[in-house]
């Protein structure tokens, strides 16, 4: 599981999307890995920005 070091996350796909639709990145549409409230490091979005 690349980059699962989410703590506690095992649910695999059948849950949460939520959970990992917070990580995609609004801009260009990467999915962050590490920290969410890290900015994107593809395109330097910071998180949340939805708009
Ligand atoms: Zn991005």
């Amino acid at each position: 599981m690349p980059g699962g070091d989410t703590g506690g996350d095992t649910g695999g796909e059948g849950g949460e999307a939520v959970c990992w639709l917070e990580r995609v990145c609004p801009g260009c549409g990467a999915l962050r890995e590490g920290r969410e409230d890290a900015p994107c490091a593809a395109c330097g979005a910071p998180p949340g920005a939805t708009d």
